[in-house]
């Protein structure tokens, strides 16, 4: 059989403020020596990206996950336009906004369990260093200085700063250059069997009194893989936490606000956390915004007549007027259309959609959780060619390591969603197609 060529990534159309930026700007995750173009985006709309050529690309990651109600969406840009004539930030040190306080109110109301203190900062990663500058301290108020390493896990990502990097596992390959920054902390395979389970709770036992808190993403481990575990390893961690008097902390930027059916992943496992992290779909996928979400037990123990006691931590734009008015409005959606169903209708469709892809040679697994569905190859040798051939599709499917996945916007069209799937077979089957034949022995 010949192979089929690939089509070339084509050089982006390059409107006028491209070329001369491009030359100044330096992409994320990118060698920018062998990199192709990025595509040159003039607008959006639901779960459409426009290209500066005219093309519309139908987006099946929704921005790194956070546009979950679709691009532009009336109801949140109707709200930052009217936060925007009338404060856009001012800061949080020593002075209150309403939408700040309104969304932190509301985020106590709806997190799970006993969370019910909200700290603002303006990218998952940041808080997730605050999640880990809490329980440092926590144990420290508490007088247990020595209690400051994190058990973490095989496959975590939870942000690229020096701290959440150290937590993260450097087998994703994205943070092995800067290792020496990094505090070395408690790195385990989750406990998905007998054995896995046995060594978990063996090591958290002995270790226990050096530790702070265990860190996980509850359900879905996102960029180290799109792996998935179930409610039983989850409990299984929230156990050994509870019992050796570990804080648990469930980072949920990514799994957080319905993306896997429920409104929080730890829901599924009726598991709830003394810290939780949320950003990404905070805001709709439109402004930057986190949350590191306390429980009154946590939030107590840097109550003193101490200043020294308190959390030091303060971003310039914590708390920022335009992000959490934002945010108010994407929980509004939450609470008025039907979120929820619709991811679990997706899930439906992706399952149904990805399905022919399993069994094709190279594909090593088809999986789908809420609305991510996944289709794990054995290797992926040419990431910059086979991103390109989804956006020759029409699609804005990005690939990273060995996974093609899809994480759409929760309102997405049924047609779009399954034009997604459709091209994720027919690309999956092309590939399939050109592995070398194994000879009959
Ligand atoms: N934690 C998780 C689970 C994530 O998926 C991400 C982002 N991919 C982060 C933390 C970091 O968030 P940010 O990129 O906003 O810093």
């Amino acid at each position: 059989m010949t192979a089929r060529r690939q089509p070339r990534p084509r050089p982006a159309a390059g409107p006028g403020w491209f070329d001369e930026g491009y030359r100044h700007i330096w992409m994320p995750y990118e060698q920018m020596q062998t990199a192709p173009r990025p595509e040159a985006v003039t607008a959006t709309h639901g779960t459409r990206i426009v290209l500066s050529d005219g093309r519309e690309l139908i987006d099946g990651v929704a921005s790194w996950w956070s546009a979950c109600h679709g691009y532009n969406h009336p109801h949140i840009v109707g709200a930052i336009r009217r936060q925007l004539e009338v404060m856009p930030h001012v800061m949080l040190g020593g002075l209150a906004n309403e939408p700040a306080f309104t969304l932190a109110r509301r985020l106590a109301g709806l997190a799970p369990g006993s969370l019910n203190r909200v700290f603002f900062s303006e990218s998952g990663s940041v808080a997730v260093e605050v999640a880990m500058k809490m329980v440092v301290q926590y144990w420290r108020n508490l007088g247990q200085p020595k209690r400051r390493k994190f058990v973490c896990f095989d496959g975590a990502y939870h942000g690229d700063t020096i701290g959440a990097m150290a937590v993260g596992d450097p087998e994703g390959g994205v943070h092995g250059a800067v290792a020496d920054l990094m505090e070395s902390q408690f790195r385990l395979a989750l406990p998905r069997d007998d054995k896995t389970l046995a060594d978990f709770r063996a090591f958290v036992g002995v270790h226990a009194h050096e530790c702070a808190a265990i860190i996980v993403e509850p359900l879905v481990q996102g960029a180290g893989g799109m792996l998935f575990h179930t409610v039983e390893t989850l409990r299984a961690v929230g156990d050994a936490a509870a019992a050796h008097g570990l804080l648990l902390i469930l980072d949920e930027i990514m799994t957080g606000l319905g993306r896997l059916g429920s409104l929080f992943a730890c829901q599924q496992a009726g598991v709830a956390p003394d810290i939780m992290t949320l950003s990404k779909s905070l805001t709709g996928g439109t402004l930057p915004l986190a949350a590191t979400i306390a429980t009154a037990q946590v939030f107590g123990a840097f109550l003193s007549d101490d200043p020294d006691r308190a959390l030091m931590h303060g971003p310039t734009f914590a708390g920022n007027a335009l992000a959490c008015a934002a945010a108010n409005a994407s929980l509004d959606l939450f609470e008025r259309e039907p979120r929820l169903e619709q991811v679990r209708a997706i899930e439906k469709k992706l399952s149904a959609g990805l399905e022919p892809c399993r069994g094709m040679a190279g594909v090593v697994d088809v999986r789908v959780k809420g609305a991510v569905g996944v289709v794990e190859l054995d290797r992926i040798d040419d990431l910059a060619a086979l991103r390109a051939r989804f956006v020759a599709e029409g699609c804005w499917i990005r690939p990273f390591a060995n996974v093609v996945y899809l994480m759409p916007a929760f309102t997405i069209a049924d047609a779009d969603l399954a034009r997604l799937t459709e091209t994720v077979v027919k690309v999956a089957g092309e590939r399939a197609e050109r592995r070398p034949k194994r000879r009959e022995a």
